[in-house]
């Protein structure tokens, strides 16, 4: 039997990188997949392409800092799966820039995308997962700079740690009602959002692409490998998968050995 069987789960940022590769793996272990992202051609894309391999799964336009589109998602969701066990919060961006130089607009655009996000997909959520006590798991795409910092990531830095209390929060609220929460905290992953910043970081910090991932990006690493994608969505469907309440409230590093804690 597939791991998954009989869930339904909603992934937002799932059109591109850790998402789409946990939707992939969602499905392939018998989940229902919500594809929700802010490029809704992308997520039509995705989605047709699990439905051709023989899995659920539907695209959701959802742009998690607004409050009326993630209600609205979620309950299109609901309403097309029948009800829902998982939450990926886990659309993301970068934006790098040193602290003295960094535009406001910038900033606040970082938090509301990370964190807004993640508090307003995980309320909506939780207006489900609440019902009967019926439960569920949500999983937030946190960071290796959930518990460490890098420079020019201010913000970043900043909305990955405060993930980690959102989910100690929901660990304690949610426990009544059956609701389990983690953080995931990836090293660096080979996505679209960090190639961007391989030749952002090397115009910044003044040094070439190489040494960027091998002196920045791998530095801490005990191998200098980068974390797949694969390695991600393995920890995603444990976590969905685990049986119980043993495990909630925790962050797990998939880094590497980049900060052991
Ligand atoms: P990615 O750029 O490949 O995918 C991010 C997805 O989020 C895109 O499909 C994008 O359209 C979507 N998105 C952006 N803004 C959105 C919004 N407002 N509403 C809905 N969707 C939106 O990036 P990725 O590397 O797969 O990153 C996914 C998550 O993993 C992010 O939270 C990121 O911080 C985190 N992460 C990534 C790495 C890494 O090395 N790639 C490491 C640690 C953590």
């Amino acid at each position: 039997m597939a791991r998954l069987d009989g869930k339904v789960a909603l992934i937002t940022g799932a059109a591109s990188g850790i998402g789409k590769a946990i939707a992939e793996l969602y499905a392939r272990e018998g989940a229902a997949v919500a594809i929700a992202d802010i490029n809704q051609q992308a997520a039509a894309a995705a989605a047709a392409a699990i439905e051709a391999a023989s899995g659920r799964a539907i695209g959701v336009a959802m742009d998690v800092t607004d409050e009326q589109a993630v209600d609205a998602g979620t309950d299109a969701v609901v309403r097309a799966f029948g009800h829902l066990d998982v939450l990926i919060s886990n659309a993301g961006v970068q934006i790098v820039n040193p602290i003295e130089s960094f535009p406001l607009a910038d900033w606040k655009k970082m938090l509301a995308i990370h964190l807004d996000g993640a508090f307003l997909t995980t309320r909506a959520a939780l207006r489900h997962m609440y019902k009967g006590d019926r439960g569920g798991t949500v999983i937030y795409m946190g960071s290796a700079h959930s518990h460490e910092a890098s420079v020019l990531k201010a913000p970043y830095v900043t909305a990955k740690h405060g993930l980690l209390g959102l989910a100690r929060t929901l660990a304690k609220e949610g426990a009544p009602h059956n609701v389990r929460s983690h953080v995931i905290c990836p090293g660096f992953v080979r996505t679209p959002l960090v190639e961007k910043q391989i030749p952002e970081q090397a115009r910044e910090l003044g040094i070439s692409e190489e040494e960027v991932i091998r002196n920045v990006m791998l530095k801490h690493t005990v191998d200098g490998v980068f974390t797949t994608l694969d390695d991600v969505a393995q920890v995603a469907l444990f976590l969905a998968a685990f049986p119980s309440a043993a495990l909630t409230g925790q962050s797990l590093l998939v880094s590497h050995g980049w900060h052991m804690q």
